[in-house]
């Protein structure tokens, strides 16, 4: 750190992304990437559009929010598109976050919450999971805050049903409430339907998971006009070409793909499934999971055992050293041909 950084930036821990080592080999289940390349299609379209990286890319992302809109049933106007999904989210604490209005957010999930509030210097106020790691929807109800919520949550993969989000926005039509739903192809259930309703209400998406284009940087927030409004002026005072020309034109490929898409979260699904039968087997507990990973805990060995056992074995997955969670590991699911790696290692340390 030099002397010149500003003292505010000087005490920002930043966010840890998970490690991305080079010196070997690893099988990968520590990021939540998906095991199977982008849609052909996605990458003959950024293909065809490097040949144009000369010229600046187009900061509506015309054709892009044409066609996700029509994917998701809304207008072109009620969606942003950003550089990756935490682009969106750091938008959001940007326009709706202030000394009046802190960020609210569970204790237990996404840590780069706590990051983008700080970057901001915004307040944060960080609400207690249940025991059972489940959102007490009350505690959300006429917030005094905008309220931030991972659905399906991250690392429990835990997904609250759209009845108790609705009432969660309901309670808080003068607050902004931001559904961060970068997991909710594997499982749970889509909040978007609920913003012609609620004016307070934005969603946020990526393309990093259950289109496998965590590369790229693609995401994306939809709400009502008015909020799109808000967060276009943001994009517009930072940089307006965040959606680089071969990362639009790839989505837009992605998305005409969707038997692709579909037919890749049916086998996460599956390959996630058939993980927690064997993991139950080898004396696992874990969380129910509507994500494209697995947050267990062994009934003997120790969260930080298994994931350095494991690294030094080849498999690596993602360790929490924070409180009431440092037993767990976030195990990403990846193809049946690496879960059946993972159980076999396991099984394998056990009997050692
Ligand atoms: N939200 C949650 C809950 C996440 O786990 C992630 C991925 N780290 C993101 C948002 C951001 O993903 P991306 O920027 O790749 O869209």
């Amino acid at each position: 750190m030099s002397k010149f950084l500003t003292g505010k930036l000087k005490a920002l821990k930043p966010y840890t992304p998970g490690e991305q080592p080079k010196e070997r080999e690893y099988i990968k289940l520590n990021t939540n990437e998906s095991p199977f390349p982008p849609s052909a299609k996605a990458v003959e379209y950024a293909e065809c559009e490097a040949r144009r990286l000369m010229l600046y890319s187009d900061p509506e992302c015309k054709e892009l929010a044409k066609t996700l809109s029509e994917s998701l049933g809304v207008k072109p106007s009620e969606v942003i598109l950003t550089n990756g999904s935490d682009e969106v989210l750091n938008f959001a604490f940007m326009a709706y976050c202030d000394e009046s209005c802190p960020a609210v957010f569970a204790n237990i999930t996404y840590g780069f919450y706590k990051v983008f509030a700080a970057v901001n210097n915004v307040p944060f106020c960080e609400i207690p999971l249940k025991d059972d790691f489940t959102i007490d929807v009350d505690d959300y109800v006429n917030s005094h805050g905008t309220v931030f919520i991972a659905n399906p949550n991250a690392p429990t993969g835990i997904a609250l049903g759209i009845e108790k989000l609705e009432k969660i926005i309901s309670s808080n039509r003068d607050r902004i409430v931001v559904i961060d739903e970068a997991y909710v192809d594997f499982g749970a259930e889509s909040c978007i339907p609920l913003i012609r309703k609620y004016d307070n209400l934005l969603v946020t998406g990526t393309f990093s998971k259950s289109r496998s284009m965590a590369g790229a940087r693609l995401g994306f927030g939809v709400a009502s006009e008015k909020l799109i409004e808000d967060l276009t002026r943001i994009r517009y005072s930072t940089n307006p070409y965040n959606v680089n020309r071969m990362t639009a034109a790839a989505g837009v490929g992605a998305l005409l793909d969707d038997a692709y898409f579909k037919d890749n979260c049916k086998k996460i699904i599956e390959n996630r499934e058939w993980t927690k039968g064997k993991l139950k087997g080898l004396g696992f507990e874990f969380t129910d999971s509507k994500a494209n990973f697995v947050f267990a805990k062994h009934k003997k060995i120790g969260g930080k055992e298994l994931y350095e056992k494991l690294k030094a074995k080849g498999v690596l997955i993602r360790h929490f050293e924070a409180d009431k969670i440092s037993d767990y590991n976030r195990i990403t699911v990846g193809s049946i041909e690496e879960m059946k790696t993972l159980v076999d290692k396991i099984k394998e340390m056990l009997g050692e």
